[in-house]
């Protein structure tokens, strides 16, 4: 089938990463179903796609923080009329912080943008996806599901459990040509790395500057990601060729994690 009938639905898509996975699909043909939780970056994300989309564009508000909210994206992908054949679960990420100072409502609130949300999703897409044969399930992760990351406790615990819960779907649904994988970025250039720049800006005591200086440094190419590089990467691994990849995690980070395998 060409892109250009396939549906894509992509989370947390109105700026960064995943809107930069929206429009890279867009532009190859395929319809494209955005969410997000902002109202106003949503309707501007909808008007740039629709400009330069030849496909149909879609967006829904969604908070992936609200079960509520996602149960209706849910009945979205499961109206009649709609066939998510593409699903970029993607979301904003949950708070930094060390271990003391994240509250106890903040695991259940990272559990549900992260892992149940994704899970939800996951659950309303596959029927279509298996009546067709064919399927791509993309995660946005991190590189904190590689190596140990200080400040992401939140971030590394659900999305260990959410790359798990993929690897065993990915066993049971190779068969219907259904593929599931996950896309760990290192330092990506977007609103959410500046906002983590300046946590750890305050907490080090250095200007935003110096701390985004050092990011680069720390990474062996010496610059930080755009997100337009990993759209790059969803769009290869949707595409036809990338049909026999299933069950990975693929890092993007010019070179920063240090694991072997
Ligand atoms: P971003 O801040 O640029 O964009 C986040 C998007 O998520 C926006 O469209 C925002 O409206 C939406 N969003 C925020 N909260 C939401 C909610 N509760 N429900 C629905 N939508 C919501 O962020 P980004 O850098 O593109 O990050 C995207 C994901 O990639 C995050 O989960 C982040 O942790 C992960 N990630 C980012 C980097 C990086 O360096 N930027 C590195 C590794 C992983």
């Amino acid at each position: 089938m060409n892109s250009n009938k396939r549906t894509a639905l992509i989370t947390a898509a109105s700026k960064g990463i995943g809107f930069a996975i929206a429009k890279d699909l867009a532009q190859k043909g395929y319809n494209v179903v955005i969410s997000s939780s902002n109202e106003a970056n949503l309707a501007s994300a909808f008007m740039q796609l629709n400009e330069l989309a030849p496909g149909r564009v879609e967006s829904i508000l969604c908070n992936l923080r609200d079960a509520k909210s996602v149960q209706n994206l849910t009945l979205y992908c499961q109206s009649k009329n709609v066939n998510i054949d593409v699903l970029v679960n993607n979301c904003g990420g949950p708070p930094a912080g060390y271990f003391p100072d994240i509250a106890i409502n903040d695991w259940d609130m990272a559990h549900q943008e992260i892992l149940k949300s994704a899970l939800a999703l996951i659950h309303a897409c596959l029927p279509g996806m298996k009546e067709q044969k064919w399927g791509r399930v993309i995660n946005i992760t991190s590189i904190a599901t590689k190596q140990y990351v200080d400040n992401l406790i939140l971030s590394s615990a659900y999305r260990m459990a959410l790359t798990a819960a993929c690897k065993v779907l990915s066993v049971q649904y190779a068969q219907h040509a259904i593929t599931f994988n996950n896309i760990a970025p290192g330092y990506t250039f977007t609103d959410r790395m500046k906002e983590l720049t300046e946590f750890r800006a305050k907490k080090q005591g250095i200007s935003v500057e110096n701390a985004m200086q050092e990011l680069e440094e720390l990474t062996p190419m010496k610059r930080l990601a755009q997100p337009e590089e990993i759209a790059a990467l969803a769009s290869f691994l949707i595409s036809e060729q990338a049909g026999y990849i299933t069950g990975n995690t693929i890092t993007i980070d010019g070179g920063l994690t240090k694991n072997i395998s």
